[in-house]
C-alpha cells in the first residue's frame, strides 16, 4: 500500500469508523490488485468518503499535531453535520406497548419487525458503505439497542399482523451463542402463533466464517440454528454478499454448508455498490 493511500486511511478513519480483521486481511483481499480490489474497496476507508472540506480539516490538525481532544472535537462537528440518520430512524417506526416506547425496536414493515439487541451492535468488520456507523461511533443517543425481548413478545403478541422478526445491528453474529439464545429462546417459548420466521442479518459467513466453524460457542450456535428449525418457525441468515470473490474461500463454503445442514436458509442482499460490483459480468 503506498504512503499517500496510508495517509488517507488515517484522515477518513477518524471520522468514519474502520474496522478488518485477519480473515478479511488474509483470504478476502488480493494485495496485488490494491486499491482496486472489491473487498479492499468494501472494507477499507477511501479520501472519497469524506466531503473535501472535511477531509482538509482533519488533515490540517494532523499536520499541525494537534491533540486528540482538539481532533475529536472537530469530529464530533463534522458527525452532527452529516445528519446520520437522515430519515429519522431513532424516532420513526417506534413500537409502543402499554404506551411506553420500545427502544431498540422498529416497526417499519406491516410484517416485519426490526430488533436491534443491544449486544449485536457492532460487526466483524465495517463495509465502507455502512450508514450504520453512528451505531459504531459512540455516538450513544443515536443507538439503537434492546434489551426488551419480553416487551417486544407482548408488541408481537397484541399485532397479529407481524409473522416476521428480523434481528439486525450491527450484525448480531457477533453476540455469543449464550446472548443470542438468551433473545431468541425466549420467543420460541411464548409459542407466538403469529411469529412464522426470524431473521438474521449478517456478514459473518464472509467476514469471520469462523464463527460457524471453530469459535469457543460455534456448536453451540449451530445447536440454536436447529433447535430453532425445529419448534417450526423457518430461519433465515440474511447473508451480505457484495462480490463473487467472498465465496472463493473454502472457510466461507463450509460455514454455508454447516448453516444448511441446521435447516437454516440463507438468502443474500447487497446493493450495488460502484467500484465493488456494478459491473454487469460480477
Ligand atoms: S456488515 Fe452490515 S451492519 Fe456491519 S458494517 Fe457491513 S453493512 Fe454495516
Amino acid at each position: 500500500m503506498n504512503e499517500e493511500l496510508k495517509r488517507d486511511i488515517e484522515i477518513v478513519w477518524h471520522v468514519l469508523p474502520f474496522k478488518v480483521n485477519n480473515f478479511v486481511v488474509d483470504h478476502l483481499i488480493n494485495w496485488d490488485n490494491v486499491p482496486n480490489d472489491p473487498i479492499f474497496t468494501l472494507t477499507f476507508p477511501r479520501r472519497e468518503m469524506l466531503l473535501p472540506q472535511h477531509y482538509e480539516k482533519v488533515a490540517g490538525l494532523m499536520q499541525q499535531g494537534a491533540d486528540t481532544r482538539t481532533i475529536k472535537r472537530t469530529v464530533d462537528g463534522i458527525h452532527t453535520s452529516l445528519n446520520p440518520h437522515p430519515t429519522g430512524q431513532v424516532d420513526h417506526n417506534v413500537p409502543y406497548v402499554n404506551g411506553n416506547p420500545l427502544p431498540g425496536v422498529q416497526h417499519k414493515y406491516r410484517q416485519t419487525v426490526l430488533y436491534f439487541p443491544s449486544r449485536g451492535q457492532t460487526s466483524h468488520a465495517y463495509c465502507t458503505f455502512c450508514f450504520r456507523w453512528p451505531q459504531f461511533t459512540g455516538m450513544s443517543e443515536l443507538r439503537f439497542a434492546s434489551r426488551e425481548i419480553e416487551l417486544l413478545i407482548d408488541y408481537i403478541r397484541e399485532h397479529p399482523k407481524i409473522t416476521d422478526i428480523l434481528f439486525t445491528g450491527g450484525d448480531p453474529l457477533v453476540m455469543s451463542t449464550k446472548s443470542l439464545a438468551a433473545n431468541i429462546e425466549p420467543l420460541l417459548d411464548a409459542r407466538l402463533s403469529n411469529l412464522r420466521r426470524i431473521r438474521i442479518g449478517t456478514k459473518a459467513l464472509t467476514y469471520w466464517p469462523f464463527r460457524f466453524l471453530s469459535d469457543n460457542d460455534s456448536t453451540e450456535l449451530l445447536a440454536l440454528f436447529r433447535r430453532v428449525v425445529k419448534s417450526g418457525v423457518h430461519l433465515a441468515l440474511m447473508a451480505h454478499f457484495n462480490h463473487p470473490n467472498e465465496l472463493d474461500s473454502p472457510f466461507v463454503r463450509d460455514a454455508l454448508q454447516r448453516v444448511r445442514e441446521t435447516g437454516a436458509e440463507v438468502r443474500t442482499q447487497s446493493p450495488i455498490l460502484r467500484h465493488i460490483n456494478d459491473d454487469a459480468d460480477v
